[in-house]
């Protein structure tokens, strides 16, 4: 059982969107500008060390395109924060933490929200599951993706979207949820994330007391 936390909630913006959708290209850019600290539980799993039992059962349930159990991922996404905060890369008093890839069940959102205060959800939405597989195509060759390779888990992966994180956006109230043409160009799937960001009181609060 993941213990409750007594320190105050961080602030969090969520990138949610089918595997291909965009989330990590929109995440690693936001979180080079100051104040915004960029987190893909995806990339936190690939780092692991694949001979530990934990980097093993990463390789199984990911090759399958499957979700890796929600104890397991919330623990060491935790433990990760944890360790960035304490080396002073991650300052969750004035930075926003940009969430992509977690929460990935309705489940994860509920035991985030002990540590999270989510001012906003931006769901990247792409209707057309062709553009997704044929994104995630280009990505196993680019990027050496196992988990993108076949045909059979790209379409697995996208059923476990639909099934188990979509419903995610039914969790946090309406106006906390945006969604954003993910087939425009990035630049203005960027501009629209960042017009929103900036008029939200929380950003301006805090740009405040940064200023
Ligand atoms: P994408 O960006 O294409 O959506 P990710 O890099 O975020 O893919 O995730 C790759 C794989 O890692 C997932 O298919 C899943 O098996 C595992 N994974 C990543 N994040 C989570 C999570 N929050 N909960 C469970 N499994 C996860």
């Amino acid at each position: 059982m993941t213990p409750v936390s007594s320190k105050p909630k961080r602030p969090a913006f969520i990138i949610l969107g089918a595997p291909g959708s965009g989330k990590g290209t929109q995440g690693q850019i936001l979180g080079r500008v100051p104040r915004f600290f960029h987190c893909a539980c995806g990339d936190v799993f690939r780092s692991l060390d694949t001979r530990t039992a934990i980097g093993k059962q990463f390789v199984e349930y990911s090759s399958r395109g499957e979700l890796v159990p929600d104890e397991l991922t919330i623990d060491l996404w935790k433990a990760q924060i944890d360790n960035l905060s304490d080396a002073h890369l991650y300052k969750p008093d004035i930075d926003f933490l940009i969430l992509d890839g977690i929460p990935r069940n309705v489940r994860q959102a509920e035991i985030l929200s002990r540590y999270l205060d989510v001012h906003q959800v931006f769901h990247l939405s792409c209707p057309d599951r062709n553009e997704l597989a044929r994104r995630m195509r280009k990505r196993a060759l680019k990027d050496n993706r196992i988990d993108d390779a076949s045909d059979k888990v790209i379409d697995q992966r996208i059923a476990t979207y639909e099934a188990e994180t979509k419903p995610i956006l039914e969790f946090y109230p309406a106006d906390r949820v945006t969604t954003i043409d993910a087939t425009q160009p990035p630049v203005k799937v960027l501009a629209e994330m960042i017009q929103c960001i900036t008029h939200l009181p929380i950003y301006q609060e805090m740009a405040k007391q940064l200023a």
